[in-house]
């Protein structure tokens, strides 16, 4: 490789290296993106994980945050192929004795199937769908001073209590559960500032663009921007493991999709005594259990408005699901931990041969943790789909040493490159100017460890891309 052959070199595909890789190629650049496994994607990759002709999602599944992305949305992603399914019912939460809350692309709806709390949740959800499209890039994005800062506060002033305080709005079971189940998504105890935050981004992001799963699976997004980003004459090349800088062909500017435990090991040299000590003092939070299902038929889920969600929350109460992330957090492993499953193939035909079906869940677990969570996860299933484990053919499960053996952004198994809480939330992975900027000249950190942190939505590359081009073009 001639030297100066790229003007930029992005290390790791998932959303945001591929967003980055655009980002600047679009904008004139030649960008080579490096990717360590043999195909792009990194948390968008879907695999036959169980048996020939089941397609799963590797790691993630459900797209409110993809379908929304301001930079996602400017990009022709349908021309290369990428193509959504939207199930009727965005998310629901089963309850023992046969109910359900559930969470629609109509805030009227959702709001009156919760009763008497239907005023409450208008209230509290109403507002923010209408601010939501004018301030959704400040919100997704590094602090800066907003377009509509009177919006922005009003997000703020909802988003930034923990999510047991914002409980108190609610009176019935339904809309405490369902709450607390779309709170949780923050993985960490509920009594947490910022927790809000999640659930409320969340819930308005289903009314307005519902929480859709790409057709054929997640890897379908990945393959679209990857084909995109080919398209522009962008260059890139998979099965190349980045270790150190000198490997690297030599660029003005290097984005790593990487965290910063990665980056210290890579580039650590590079950087001041300070800013080094600020990565090294970086927090992982809880991580994940993954498991996923090859079933002989659908998920016999007792209530009808699960049968057609393509999430359900599985915690039951409130107080259940706060109790499971509280005691998560503190190195336990609850006997009933809070399940996010989704059934692709009950919306997607082709996911699984004809009759048969997949299904994905997760629950927290501490970070590190190699407890085989699979009987707890399944009893939480059985025990809103009585019959459920009868329909099991085969199973495939990860603990969080796989999550990270499979990709090492998750370190120790947290899927959001280190915990979304007050102290790490527009400051991540360090108090700066720039988030994206590191201490060393052209080397900047384009990940999900940058602000607005995980998820799908390509925004940390979008923004990161965009620092490099005003530091460096
Ligand atoms: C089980 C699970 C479920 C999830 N569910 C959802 C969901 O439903 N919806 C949602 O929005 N989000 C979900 N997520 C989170 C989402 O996948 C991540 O937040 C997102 O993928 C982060 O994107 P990223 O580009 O920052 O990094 P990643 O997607 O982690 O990509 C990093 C890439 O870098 C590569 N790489 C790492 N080190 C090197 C190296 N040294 N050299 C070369 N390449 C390297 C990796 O192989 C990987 O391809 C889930 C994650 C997991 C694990």
């Amino acid at each position: 490789m001639s030297k100066s052959q790229y003007d930029a070199v992005v290390v790791g595909s998932g959303p945001n290296g591929l967003a980055a890789a655009i980002t600047l190629q679009r904008a004139g650049l030649s960008v080579l993106l490096l990717e360590g496994r043999e195909t792009v994607g990194g948390g968008l990759r879907s695999a036959q994980l169980t048996l020939p002709g089941f397609v799963h999602d590797v790691c993630s599944a459900i797209h409110p945050l993809a379908v929304g992305s301001p930079f996602f949305r400017t990009l022709p992603l349908e021309e290369h192929g990428l193509e959504y399914i939207y199930p009727p019912v965005d998310a629901a939460h089963p309850f023992d004795g046969g109910g359900a809350a559930v969470l629609k692309r109509s805030v009227e709806e959702t709001a009156r199937a919760l009763g008497p709390d239907r005023k409450a949740y208008l209230n509290l959800i109403g507002p923010l769908v209408r601010l939501w499209p004018g301030i959704d890039s400040d919100v997704l994005g590094p602090l800066t001073f907003p377009k509509h800062p009177v919006d922005f506060v009003q997000f703020g002033l909802r988003a930034l209590p923990p999510a047991t305080l914002l409980t108190r709005l609610f009176q019935t079971r339904e809309a405490r559960g369902l709450w607390a189940g779309m709170a949780a998504h923050a993985i960490q105890p509920l009594s947490n500032l910022t927790t809000s935050a999640i659930g409320l981004v969340l819930m308005t992001s289903a009314h307005l663009r519902g929480w859709p799963m790409p057709k054929g699976g997640s890897q379908a997004i990945a393959d679209a921007l990857a084909s995109y980003f080919i398209s522009l004459g962008g260059t890139l090349e998979t099965n190349r493991w980045v270790r150190s800088l000198n490997e690297l062909p030599e660029a003005k500017a290097v984005l790593f999709d990487l965290t910063p435990k990665q980056l210290l090991e890579i580039a650590g040299d590079r950087f001041s005594d300070f800013y080094a000590g600020q990565l090294r003092r970086y927090r992982y939070g809880m991580g994940v259990f993954k498991v996923d299902w090859a079933l002989d038929g659908p998920i016999p889920f007792t209530s009808e408005a699960c049968r057609q969600a393509g999430t359900v929350h599985l915690g039951n109460t409130l107080e259940e699901i706060a109790a499971s992330e509280r005691e998560t957090s503190k190195g336990g492993h609850p006997k009933r931990p809070f399940v996010l499953l989704a059934q692709q193939s009950a919306f997607d035909s082709s996911r699984a041969p004809q009759g048969k079906h997949t299904a994905w869940a997760y629950c927290h677990v501490p970070n590190g943790s190699q407890i085989d969570m699979t009987e707890a996860v399944e009893s939480q299933v059985e025990r809103f789909a009585p019959g459920f484990r009868d329909r099991i053919l085969a199973r495939h499960t990860l603990n969080t040493v796989q999550v990270e053996a499979y990709n090492p952004n998750y370190v120790g198994g947290d899927i959001n490159g280190g915990i979304i809480d007050l102290g790490q939330l527009y400051t991540r992975p360090a108090v700066r100017w720039s988030p994206y900027q590191t201490s060393a000249k052209g080397i900047y950190l384009c990940s999900s460890s940058t602000p607005p942190g995980g998820g799908v939505h390509g925004m940390c590359g979008y923004h990161a891309a965009r620092r490099v081009l005003r530091d460096l073009f």
